[in-house]
């Protein structure tokens, strides 16, 4: 039988019953550092608190000289304490001196003691001080110790709350000072312009009573958390707008599947069994998967942390009945919520009329409140960093998320331009929609199809309000980044079929995956790579896993049935590539007939343009394909040898530009040559500048964000295609580093909008 181990139960106990017992904050906590060291056998045990001007201060020890204690004072990330309060990680050392962070600090006497481990203390995320143990022996600290180690830093951390043992002030000094008025830089995440009071989303809720001795009651507490949790997010997902299938509703599916996980119930009901209440549990439970997903490098893995943490915090909301103060109360009628970071249900949860826009502080593109929010129309920027922390509820704030920028209390002059801008946008959008029926023709007669380029459900609805004329490129690895497995056939079939139907008729072209780069999934181990862009994805992945694309490409045809299949490959490098990914699809068609199952009406069958090398082999290609698609993003990294991910790249290498625009050139003449349709679908075509070179170098079919439709619209529609046909095929041969201030004061001449 193993031995059963009742240290972390007593410390529990003994814990409870200081907590609970009379005396002085600091009397207290120097009665909890004994505890621990004589419960954990450790010759010393001290807590340090975090003061203004990030300093972590010594408050109590057990082990180390006494009068170290209000005198020994580290700053953040200074010495082993520093250390674990910068990275807001536990450290467990055998031999500490030999850390490169270890520092000496003579009053402690600290020199001889050999093996440390400690924890950081947080509070609504953040660090609040750092409790440590140490031995003078090489001693390995168990997993199980670091737990209890963990949970007493969390019952400290109820004690700083208290605001018995520093000063409430005191606690708020560490915030950064900032200028009355701020501008941030951040990253769009979803497009659009608002204003707004700044309203703080404050997802982390205090657990303010860690410890208990009725462990039935907890435990039926949480089962009736659990339940109203369940039904929380079942009210959510009947929402009007969360109702019709797609990648959020997906989202709300997997939260519910953790709501009802019978494993999640169980690890939180162990750890009750220990004497910690409900919420208490719910949180060591949380930081115990926060661990292990951390060490996880895949930045998807991260992100579904964050939605973990989210369905926690919900969690414990519901067991403290806080259930709606978060979303409800009272609001202002325009609001710009403020947040390190939320869960796609935390979004959900604000009233959506009132709701203008979000800043975060950190955020991604792929996460899934980032979906939510595209989804939904509500701009969003995120990475703005630390200083967003100093920003105060009820402050006037502007998104400007085309470009990035977000003001927290702007002047006067600012708010007056941006609220003009919100309403020229305003304008502007009206007179796009205005020609969303109209033909896109040139002045002098020349037809030009406007596709739009999708990847989600929600995209769809782009193409309807848009009213381009079909889909020229449907990026179909996105229902894969969001699965936790690999999407079965079926489920694949009908996604293709509901994005078919979607389309009404009008041609969709899915492209195939292109997962790896910087496209992660989660059921497909990838290296660490150097030049991910030039690594092991797309159509490569496909070759060397080919079950990937023959289940994809059986799922096409499934959904195509009697209808017609628009197919293309990305990243195809040679002729070679593209005839085997095309024998990959014969044979599935030839499987399909042998089982006499249904067939799509036709199929049409292209490659992806993106590697310089296939310009050259187009005479070979050519004659095997039905349609090119350029992919001009990655077409121009590889051709300027740029990476398009690199913020400190961006903008060095016009496409604007002669070599650029040469080589593009000679892709369209090659294409006409032979008459196999040529779509340009990278976001080179979707602003009306770009779009216009593209269109005189004889472009006359792209494929773009749903948002461009309207301004290219307009500026081809505003156009003499015959005069800028022979001014840029004249600029070509120069030596200019980019063509865009050329052609821009050629349009204003012209009265080209752009
Ligand atoms: C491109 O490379 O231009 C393209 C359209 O594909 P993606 O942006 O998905 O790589
Ligand atoms: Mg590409």
């Amino acid at each position: 039988m193993t031995p059963v181990n009742n240290a972390p139960r007593q410390l529990l106990r003994r814990l409870h019953s200081i907590m609970a017992g009379a005396g002085s904050a600091e009397h207290r906590l120097t009665e909890v550092v004994r505890l621990v060291a004589s419960n954990m056998i450790a010759e010393v045990c001290s807590v340090y608190f975090m003061r203004g001007g990030e300093i972590l201060e010594l408050f109590a020890t057990e082990g180390l000289k006494e009068d170290a204690v209000h005198k020994t004072r580290l700053r953040v990330g200074e010495g082993l304490v520093g250390h674990i309060a910068a990275t807001a990680l536990p450290l467990n050392l055998s031999n500490a001196q030999k850390h490169p962070k270890f520092v000496y600090r003579a009053e402690t006497g600290e020199e001889i003691y050999h093996s440390l481990m400690g924890v950081p203390i947080l509070r609504s995320g953040k660090v609040v001080g750092v409790l440590v143990i140490q031995n003078k022996t090489q001693r390995h600290y168990m997993q199980e110790e670091k737990e209890s180690l963990q949970t007493v830093a969390m019952v400290l951390a109820e004690l700083v709350a208290s605001g018995d043992l520093l000063d409430p002030q005191e606690q708020q000094e560490a915030t950064l000072e900032r200028a009355a008025t701020s501008r941030f830089e951040g990253m769009v995440i979803a497009e659009g312009m608002a204003e707004g009071v700044a309203v703080f989303h404050e997802p982390k809720i205090e657990v303010v009573k860690h410890l208990t001795d009725n462990i039935p009651l907890e435990k039926s507490r949480l089962g009736a958390a659990l339940k109203s949790l369940q039904n929380q997010i079942e009210d959510m997902m009947s929402a009007e707008d969360m109702r019709h299938q797609g990648e959020h509703r997906e989202i709300l599916d997997v939260y519910m599947l953790f709501a009802k996980d019978k494993g999640w119930r169980s690890k939180i009901e162990n750890i009750i069994d220990t004497g910690l209440t409900a919420e208490a549990a719910v949180e060591k439970v949380q930081l115990n998967n926060r661990a292990r997903m951390l060490q996880m490098d895949d930045p998807y893995m991260r992100e579904r942390l964050s939605d973990l943490d989210d369905l926690a915090n919900r969690l414990n909301r519901h067991l403290m009945g806080l259930v709606k103060t978060a979303a409800s109360e009272d609001l202002p009628d325009k609001f710009i919520l403020v947040a390190q970071n939320m869960g796609p249900a935390d979004l959900l949860d604000y009233d959506r009329d009132k709701l203008c826009g979000v800043v975060l502080q950190n955020g991604s593109q792929t996460a899934h409140v980032s979906i939510v929010a595209r989804a939904l129309g509500i701009p969003m920027v995120g990475q703005m960093g630390d200083m967003i922390l100093t920003v105060a509820d009820g402050e006037r704030v502007i998104i400007n998320g085309v470009d990035g920028v977000v003001y927290f209390s702007p002047p006067q002059e600012i708010l007056q331009s941006y609220r003009e801008n919100i309403k020229s946008r305003n304008v502007l959008m009206a007179e796009y929609e205005a020609l969303r029926d109209k033909p896109t023709i040139t002045l002098d007669g020349i037809e030009v199809e406007l596709l739009v380029n999708a990847g989600l459900s929600i995209d769809m609805d782009g193409l309807k309000r848009s009213g381009a004329s079909g889909v020229g490129l449907f990026r179909t690895e996105f229902q894969f980044m969001v699965s936790e497995s690999l999407p079965r056939v079926g489920p694949q079939a009908e996604f293709y079929r509901d994005m078919l139907d979607a389309a009404e008729g009008k041609p969709l072209v899915f492209r195939t995956l292109d997962i790896g780069g910087d496209k992660p999934v989660s059921f497909l181990k990838r290296d660490d790579e150097v030049n991910p862009a030039l690594g092991w994805r797309a159509i490569r992945i496909a070759f060397d896993r080919p079950a990937l694309l023959r289940y994809q490409v059986r799922a096409l045809l499934k959904a195509a049935e009697n209808r017609e299949l628009n197919i293309m490959f990305p990243m195809i490098s040679d002729v070679s590539e593209f005839k085997m990914a095309r024998e990959i699809l014969d044979k599935e068609v030839a499987r399909q007939k042998k089982r006499k199952s249904p067939l799509p009406k036709k199929i049409r069958v292209g490659s992806m343009l993106e590697v310089p090398a296939l310009i050259w082999q187009l005479d070979n290609l050519l004659p095997l394909l039905d349609f090119i698609s350029v992919g001009s993003n990655d077409l121009m990294q590889f051709f300027f040898a740029c990476d398009r991910e690199n913020p400190k790249l961006a903008g060095r290498y016009d496409p604007v530009s002669p070599p650029a625009l040469s080589m593009l050139k000679s892709i369209v003449d090659k294409c006409n040559e032979y008459d196999v349709p040529i779509t340009l679908c990278g976001e080179m075509g979707g602003k009306p500048i770009t779009a216009l070179a593209l269109l005189a170098i004889g472009f006359r079919r792209l494929s773009i964000a749903p948002a461009a439709v309207g301004p290219v619209k307009m500026m081809i529609r505003s156009l003499n295609l015959a005069e800028i046909e022979g001014y840029v095929t004249g600029l070509l041969s120069r030596s200019d580093h980019s063509l865009r201030e050329l052609l821009t004061a050629f349009a204003r001449d012209h009265g080209i909008k752009i």
